[in-house]
């Protein structure tokens, strides 16, 4: 069963109910998008993901091919083939990217086996070609003084090293600037493949002229409301939300 399927997910923060039932289904070999007006709980549900604290699910459940992801720790949920960008520290001083990330792909080694140094440059390198970014990048700390767009580029490069089974990628809050916007699209387009799947939450169309999602779904007050294919997000863009917000709510 290679999916991730979220089930009735209910979560509160400090008490009050943000996520109301959400119910997704991504198999690998889609990229699936999630839209939403501003405080619908998108971020929420990528926090729940990744694990924050602050965040309590009190009903429902995450299951990742099979397995319960809200049951394991962050770092087995990463090992475990789970990308979320933010999972990894923002600012690592002292570690050089090349390296952290050597140490994230050995720990996912079984006991015993070494990671190949050669391989793992040559592919580094190749990532890191394909991203556009400066040799220098393995050398310098992670994320220490990294602009925003180096930021952004050194999360795809992670996932394209890490190679996950499923990556979320909240792109909600992170002030996305058109090239930073390319580069994300560029990473997410570079790994589509049929075993891997892609949750995008965002709250730009934009993004998805650049990646074309297989499914786009709204989230509006802790629910999924409506699914549909890429031109549900066109004409979001175009219309707004209200209308899909006003089909979904009961009649009174
Ligand atoms: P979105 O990403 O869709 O804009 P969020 O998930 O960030 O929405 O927020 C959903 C709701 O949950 C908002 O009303 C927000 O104020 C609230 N919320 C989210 N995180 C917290 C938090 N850590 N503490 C208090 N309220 C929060
Ligand atoms: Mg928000
Ligand atoms: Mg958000």
């Amino acid at each position: 069963m290679s999916s991730l399927i979220i089930k009735n997910l209910h979560a509160n923060v400090d008490g009050t109910p943000i996520l109301k039932g959400v119910n997704l289904e991504i198999p690998q070999g889609e990229v699936h998008a999630i839209m939403g007006p501003n405080g619908s709980g998108k971020s929420t549900l990528s926090k729940i993901l990744a694990g924050h604290e602050d965040y309590e699910v009190t009903e429902g459940e995450v299951l990742m091919n099979g397995e319960s992801l809200l049951d394991m720790e962050i770092d087995e949920r990463s090992r475990a083939g789970f990308f979320l960008a933010f999972q990894y520290p923002h600012e690592v001083p002292g570690v050089s990217n090349a390296n952290f990330l050597r140490a994230a792909l050995q720990a996912r080694k079984p006991k015993g086996e070494e990671l190949d140094a050669v391989a793992f440059y040559k592919e580094l390198y190749a990532a890191m070609d394909e991203l556009e970014m400066d040799r220098k990048f393995t050398s310098r700390a992670v994320n220490e003084g990294f602009s925003g767009g180096e930021k952004k580029r050194n999360e795809i490069l992670q996932m394209m090293m890490l190679r996950p089974e499923y990556a979320v990628l909240d792109e909600t809050d992170s002030g996305l600037d058109i090239d930073a916007l390319k580069i994300v699209a560029k990473g997410v387009n570079a790994m589509r493949s049929p075993d891997r799947g892609f949750l995008l939450i965002t709250h730009y169309q934009r993004l998805l002229n650049y990646i074309v999602p297989d499914k786009v779904h709204v989230m509006s007050d802790g629910q999924i409301i409506t699914s549909g294919d890429k031109d549900l997000a066109l004409k979001l863009e175009e219309q707004g939300y209200d209308w899909v917000i006003d089909a979904a709510a009961p009649a009174s």
